[in-house]
C-alpha cells in the first residue's frame, strides 16, 4: 500500500509533469490521488477534492462512473486493442455512426487519433491535402484567433496563440494569419456581445478578402476559448465565419475538444450557430475523461477529394492505436449515459440552479464579468498578488476544491454528475475564499 509521502517523492524523481516549472514543487507538494468516485478525488489518507475542473475540462459522468467500468470490463473480455488500417472492429464502427448523426450537418467520416492536438493536425493535413488534390496549391496557410488554443504539437501550436505556450517555440512554427478575438469581455462601452462578434467577424472578412488564396482553412474555438481564460461569445460570430469561409473558399475547422459533448449547453458548441463545420474536431469529454481518444469528422466533400486510384491522394496519417477500442468503447457508454438519462436537459437545471446559489459571488466586488455558458462559469478577480493562480489553487485544496485558475480568472467546469449539495460547498468555499484574499495566502 503506497502512502502519501512515498508516492510524492517517487513521483518527482521519476516523473517529467507536464505543464510545470518543475523546480516549483520544491516548495509545493503535488497532489497525490489514491482513488476517484463522483465528483470527488481522494488522497491515501482520506482527504478529498471536489474536482471542479473535471480533471482538465476531460471528465463527464465521475470518477470511477459505474456503468462506463462495465463497459470497459466488457470490452476488455473481448479485444483490447487491434490496428485499425487494413482491420475493422464493432466499437469503432458503432461509434462513427453515432457521432455522425449526432454531429451537425453532414460529417458522415470519422478519422481518429488519440489526443487533441493530434486531431488538430489532421484537420490541418486535411485541408491542405484537400486543396492539394484539388489543384489549388498556393492554399497553404491556416487563419486562427486571437488567444487561440489548438494544442502544442507544432502544428497545433502554429494556431495556438497562448503566449506562455508558443513564444519559446516560434522559430519552429509555420507562418498563419491571425485575426481578432470576438471575446466579449473585449466590448466596448454600451456594446453588445452581438455587436462585438460582428465586429470581430468584420476583421475576418477583411482578412479573408486580402488573403483567401493561400488560405486553406480558418480555425476557430466555437463559443468559448477555453486557455484563453474561458472567453465567451455570441454565436453570431461563428454564423458570419461560415458564410465567410463558404464565400472565399476557405474551411471551417471546429476545435470542440473542449466545448463538444455538452459543456456549452448543447451536444455540440455549433448547434447554437446552426452551422456546420468542414472539420469537427472531438476530444477530451469524447471519452468521459477515461481514455485518451480524438476524432476529425468530415464531410463527403472533403473525403471525395481523396478517394482516387493513386494511392498518395489519399490521407496516408498514420498512428499506432488509431481508433483502439477500449477508448471507443468508453465513448460509446458515454453517450448511452447521454441518451438514458436526458443529460443536456438536466444540465440545464443544474447550471440555473448554480447560477441562482452563485448571486453573492458573482456581485462580489472583487468579482469581476462574472460569466456563464452551459457547463462553464469563469470570473476574473481583481489581486494585486503576481502569483495569484498558484496561491488560489493551494488556497482551494485546503478547502477541498480543485480549481486551477488561468490567470486571474478563476472557472468552474465540473462533471454533469454534480449535485446540488456538490454545487453549493463549490459556491459557498469559493466565495469563502475570494472574501479571505486580503490575508495572507498560506504558502
Ligand atoms: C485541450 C485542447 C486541445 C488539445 O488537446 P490535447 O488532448 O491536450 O492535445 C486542443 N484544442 C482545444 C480547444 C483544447 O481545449
Amino acid at each position: 500500500m503506497a502512502t502519501n509521502q512515498e508516492l510524492l517523492r517517487e513521483s518527482l524523481e521519476a516523473v517529467w509533469h507536464p505543464c510545470t516549472q518543475m523546480k516549483l514543487h520544491e516548495r509545493l507538494p503535488l497532489v497525490p490521488v489514491a482513488r476517484g468516485e463522483g465528483v470527488w478525488l481522494y488522497d491515501f489518507e482520506g482527504r478529498r477534492y471536489l474536482d471542479a475542473i473535471s480533471s482538465w475540462w476531460v471528465n463527464l459522468f465521475g470518477h470511477a462512473n459505474p456503468r462506463i467500468n462495465a463497459a470497459l470490463a466488457d470490452q476488455l473480455g473481448k479485444l483490447e486493442h487491434v490496428m485499425l488500417a487494413g482491420f475493422t472492429h464493432e466499437p469503432v464502427v458503432e461509434l462513427s455512426r453515432r457521432l455522425a448523426q449526432l454531429a451537425p450537418g453532414n460529417l458522415g467520416h470519422c478519422f481518429y487519433a488519440s489526443d487533441g492536438a493530434s486531431a488538430v493536425e489532421i484537420a490541418l493535413k486535411m485541408s491542405f491535402h484537400y486543396w492539394r488534390n484539388r489543384g489549388e496549391s498556393r492554399k497553404t496557410r491556416f487563419l486562427s484567433l486571437e488567444n487561440g488554443y489548438h494544442g502544442e504539437t507544432l502544428g497545433a501550436l502554429s494556431v495556438t496563440d497562448i503566449a506562455l505556450f508558443r513564444d519559446t517555440y516560434s522559430p519552429l512554427l509555420m507562418q498563419g494569419a491571425r485575426v481578432p478575438t470576438p471575446d466579449w469581455r473585449r466590448a466596448a462601452p454600451g456594446e453588445s456581445a452581438e455587436a462585438c462578434a460582428l465586429r470581430a467577424a468584420q476583421a475576418l472578412e477583411q482578412a479573408l478578402e486580402r488573403n483567401h488564396e493561400q488560405i486553406a482553412a480558418l480555425i476557430v474555438e466555437p463559443l468559448v476559448q477555453g486557455a484563453a481564460g474561458m472567453a465567451m461569445y455570441h454565436p453570431a460570430y461563428l454564423k458570419k465565419a461560415r458564410e465567410l469561409c463558404d464565400r472565399y473558399s476557405v474551411h471551417l475547422i471546429a476545435d470542440e475538444i473542449a466545448v463538444g459533448f455538452g459543456r456549452t449547453g448543447t451536444l455540440f458548441a455549433c448547434e447554437q450557430a446552426e452551422i456546420a463545420p468542414d472539420f469537427l474536431c472531438l476530444s477530451k469529454g469524447l471519452t468521459a475523461g477515461y481514455l485518451p481518444l480524438s476524432v476529425v469528422l468530415t464531410t463527403d466533400e472533403v473525403y471525395g477529394a481523396f478517394y482516387d486510384d493513386q494511392v498518395t491522394r489519399g490521407f496516408l496519417h498514420s498512428h499506432s492505436y488509431t481508433g483502439n477500442p477500449l477508448a471507443c468503447r468508453a465513448a460509446l457508454a458515454s453517450l448511452d449515459i447521454f441518451e438514458q438519462d436526458g443529460v443536456i436537459t438536466a444540465n440545464r437545471h443544474n447550471a440555473a440552479y448554480l447560477n441562482r446559489r452563485a448571486a453573492q459571488l458573482a456581485a462580489h466586488p472583487r468579482v469581476k464579468q462574472f460569466r456563464n455558458t452551459g457547463m462553464i462559469w469563469a470570473f476574473e478577480v481583481e489581486t494585486t498578488d503576481p502569483a495569484f493562480s498558484r496561491n488560489f489553487f493551494r488556497a482551494a485544496l485546503e478547502r477541498e476544491l480543485l480549481l486551477r485558475p488561468l490567470g486571474n480568472t478563476v472557472y468552474f467546469m465540473p462533471p454533469y454528475v454534480i449535485t446540488e449539495p456538490g454545487i453549493d460547498l463549490l459556491v459557498e468555499r469559493t466565495l469563502g475564499l475570494v472574501d479571505r484574499l486580503d490575508d495572507p495566502l498560506r504558502r
